[in-house]
């Protein structure tokens, strides 16, 4: 049975351990993990999770960009699990954006990230997909695969005047949209 897990929150060393890969993509446990992951990331209005935030230490992670109250301009596309993924390479081109965190609840943060990425990662048929990701959804790759590194959002903000809160993100900052 699908299972919605617990979000492990900023403060819990889980979250600043680097996760370790994956090859036993086929295994039941594995599938689970992402069948709950998956179910986890829709139940919180999420768009992606990454596995160390359910106390995982496993390199994967869930893209699931889609509109909700937590990201109402967010493009749709159906959940994906991304096993081992990797960066290989990215635009010079870097924009600022605002993020927030299932790990870190009530703030969001204006980030740095690359625009273009191209990334690669097996998919949880045992495939390995290569794709190129922009804009947004590109946004939450680097987001989740920075939580594989130990990081959180919060490391890569510039200023601690690029952070606010949910309650003032939503009056300001959705409206400008
Ligand atoms: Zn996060």
């Amino acid at each position: 049975m699908v299972k919605i897990l617990q979000v492990a929150q900023l403060g819990n060393e889980i979250l600043r351990y680097p996760a370790q890969p994956i090859n036993n993509i086929g295994d039941k446990s594995v599938q689970k993990l992402i069948d709950d992951l998956i179910a986890t990331v829709v139940a919180t209005n999420g768009v992606g999770i990454a596995a160390p935030q359910v106390s995982q230490s496993d390199r994967l992670f869930i893209v699931a960009s889609r509109p909700n109250l937590r990201y109402p301009n967010a493009p749709k596309m159906e959940p994906i699990a991304m096993i081992n993924p990797q960066i290989s390479s990215h635009s010079e081109e870097i924009v600022k954006g605002w993020e927030g965190c299932l790990s870190v609840p009530g703030i969001r943060g204006l980030v740095p990230r690359y625009r273009v990425i191209e990334v690669e990662y097996t998919d949880r048929e045992g495939q390995l997909e290569k794709q190129k990701l922009t804009d947004f959804v590109a946004r939450i790759f680097q987001h989740e695969y920075d939580h594989l590194e130990g990081l959180v959002f919060l490391d890569r903000v510039e200023s601690s005047k690029d952070l606010i809160t949910e309650n003032e993100y939503q009056k300001q900052i959705v409206n400008q949209f």
